[in-house]
């Protein structure tokens, strides 16, 4: 009946103490059947703990061989030793090792999620659990609600959570007073009786009294190892069993269980920790925010400036006299003629185009004088420049064939001229000598290229030539590309023709498709500098974050050797710290998105001529960058995490 379930073989175990090395365990030879009910005793650092921690798988044997069940423990690596504690044993500690910020019926659930078993299964049977053990009335409580005994209790509740085959308890009543000691001797007495293997480390000889088999330490070493003969109580198994062991799951679904476990533990460590949580993000937050809005705004000074671009007509050409501005020969060639005009119109790749000629002229309404530029243009010229009428009509080609005496005027004109209230249309000026009517007053658009008091009259470039100027060449030519047109090509192809026409290059041209390359070519740069101090920003708080988590983890070590212990592997403790913190990076990031929200909100209260735009993609990008960094700087942290020696981490105050 009785099989050998735990078998040393000549265990040593040595400790680096200074110049040479202490050894703790020296040659333990040791079978241990399966029901066994075992005491251990001994003087205080005769080695019982790193005994129990060998039998447990906590710690490795630095020589000899140790067999759970058969199989060699020598060889198998850290989470195959991981899975062995969780499956087949339960630890009990003298100081309970609970998690203070999760409440009774968690801390027994913890092994159930690291072995895969479903939430409902795991709370059902914590509860069963808890119940056997008396504390229905304390599930939701926490350890700093409990008593000594009942979180003793709790803990040996948690050990039976995966079955708790043997259950390994190192002083369990050293803490407690006598009546909650032989509360919990009494639950390890019925555990044994039900068959679990059970080893107790005592100093108490009345608690070593109930065991079956005595063992005595001294020095790392078995001197004793006893039967015991006179035993208070008699070792009837009896029949009455605890709720089964729970089954598992498939590997891939206990992998997603833990995954989702590993949010739900990072979310309650987060929430436990608030105002650290907050100081974490706060970094994240801030770059994220300075990130989405300077991107925003951005891109809405970008919008703005090319809609102003557009709107005076970024596919036009224009064709002057000269080689470029400022030419002085430019005033005595006269070679640019309205069939020049005429040839252009008729190209295919040209929508419309305009003759141009002005002066800067007297102007007079009654008795009110002011100097405007005043220019002779085709029909199509609103056209062209792609100016609206703010009220009346532009002139038409009746008005050009009859050499009509009517004008269009600007904003300013109108406002000098006529002041705000006065209806313009329909009345006469003197433009010059030349009497006109006022039939268009052009819309006022005000652009950033357009904000000067400039004065503009327009008429029809027969009557300026004809009846005003006496002039019969023009001053220059406004070309309107035809949409879909590239305006580069077009540019080359009226340089042509225009050449071919004039037999020599005495003009040039003039494209304001330059002006806008030059300011996409501006703000690509400026969104690189941007990207540049996004990118600072974010490390910067990608480092607070490490920083905290770095902090997080020593703080937090007692806690991940108590996870080890009951079975974590090194895998799910550096999962539940990445996860942690890429949880922090990314509710850091949504809050930063958020205010960057408020801030194009506040912004367009207080600026009313554009908007900060928001795009998809620097959302998208800025989810992206929260997580990888998260991942990117939880990374060194979550690995300490992982590699800590359960041994050392739990013997952390
Ligand atoms: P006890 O019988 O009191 O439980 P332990 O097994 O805890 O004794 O310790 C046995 C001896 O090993 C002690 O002298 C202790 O100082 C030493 N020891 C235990 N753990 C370590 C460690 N991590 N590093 C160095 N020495 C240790
Ligand atoms: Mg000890």
């Amino acid at each position: 009946m009785s099989r050998a379930l735990l078998e040393l073989k000549g265990v040593t175990r040595r400790f680096v103490a200074g110049e040479k090395d202490f050894i703790a365990l020296n040659d333990i030879n040791l079978t241990i059947n399966a029901g066994e009910l075992i005491a251990i005793t001994g003087a205080s650092g005769s080695g019982k703990s790193t005994l129990m921690n060998v039998l447990g798988c906590l710690d490795h044997a630095a020589s000899g061989s140790y067999k759970v069940d058969g199989r060699e423990t020598g060889t198998l690596t850290e989470d195959e030793l991981a899975e062995l504690r969780r499956d087949h044993f339960g630890f009990i500690f003298q100081r309970y090792h609970l998690l203070p910020h999760l409440a009774a019926i968690q801390n027994v659930e913890m092994p159930a999620i690291y072995a895969g078993t479903g939430k409902s299964m795991r709370v059902e049977r914590a509860q069963k659990l808890l119940e056997r053990l008396g504390l229905s009335g304390h599930l939701e409580h926490r350890p700093s609600q409990l008593s000594g005994g009942q979180q003793q209790r709790v803990s040996i509740a948690r050990a039976l959570m995966n079955g708790g085959e043997i259950i390994l308890a190192d002083e369990p009543t050293g803490a407690l007073d006598s009546v909650s000691g032989k509360e919990v001797m009494n639950i390890l007495l019925e555990l044994n009786s039900a068959g679990h293997t059970v080893i107790l480390v005592t100093h108490d000889e009345k608690v070593a009294a109930h065991a079956e088999r005595i063992i005595e330490m001294r020095d790392g070493e078995i001197i004793a190892d006893r039967v015991n003969t006179d035993r208070p109580i008699s070792n009837e198994k009896t029949t009455e069993r605890l709720p089964s062991k729970p089954t598992q799951g498939n590997r891939l679904m206990a992998n997603i269980g833990l995954f989702q476990e590993a949010f739900v533990m990072a979310w309650v460590a987060l929430i436990s920790h608030r105002m650290r949580t907050l100081l974490t993000m706060l970094g994240i937050i801030i770059g994220i925010t300075s990130v989405v809005s300077i991107v925003a705004i951005g891109e809405g000074a970008k919008r703005y400036v090319l809609k102003d671009i557009e709107a005076i007509g970024s596919n036009t050409i224009e064709v002057f006299p000269g080689s470029d501005f400022g030419d002085t020969k430019s005033m005595d060639i006269q070679t640019l003629a309205l069939s020049d005009v005429t040839a252009l119109s008729s190209q295919y790749y040209i929508d419309s185009a305009t003759p141009n000629i002005g002066r800067n002229l007297l102007v007079r309404y009654r008795n009110i004088d002011v100097s405007a530029t005043v220019s002779g243009v085709s029909p199509s010229y609103f056209q062209v420049r792609g100016t609206r009428m703010g009220s009346g009509v532009g002139f038409n080609k009746d008005d050009a064939r009859r050499q009509a005496q009517v004008v269009v005027i600007d904003y300013n004109t109108r406002i000098r001229l006529f002041g705000p209230k006065a209806d313009p249309l329909g009345q006469v000026i003197l433009v010059g000598n030349l009497p006109c009517t006022v039939i268009g007053v052009t819309e006022n658009k005000k652009n950033i290229f357009d904000t000067s008091k400039n004065l503009n009259i327009w008429m029809p470039y027969e009557t300026a030539s004809g009846r005003l100027l006496g002039q019969s060449y023009l001053d220059s030519i406004t070309v309107r590309v035809k949409d879909g047109q590239p305006s580069k090509v077009v540019e080359d192809n009226v340089n042509k023709l225009l050449q071919k026409r004039h037999g020599t290059k005495d003009f040039f041209t003039y494209n304001l498709d330059s002006v806008m390359q030059t300011v996409q070519k501006t703000s690509q740069s400026l969104a690189l500098l941007l990207s540049l101090i996004a990118v600072i920003s974010l490390a910067v708080g990608g480092i607070g974050v490490m920083n905290i988590m770095l902090v997080s983890v020593t703080e937090r070590t007692r806690e991940i050797g108590i996870r080890m212990a009951v079975g974590a592997r090194q895998s799910d403790i550096r999962q539940q710290f990445l996860v942690e913190a890429v949880m922090v990076c990314l509710i850091g990031g949504v809050i930063g998105i958020g205010l960057s929200f408020v801030i194009g909100y506040v912004f367009s209260l207080l600026v009313k001529e554009w908007q900060m735009v928001f795009s998809v993609g620097s959302i998208v990008t800025a989810f992206i960058c929260s997580t990888l960094i998260g991942i990117v700087f939880g990374f060194v942290p979550a690995r300490n995490a992982a590699q800590l020696d359960p041994i050392e981490a739990l013997a952390r105050d």
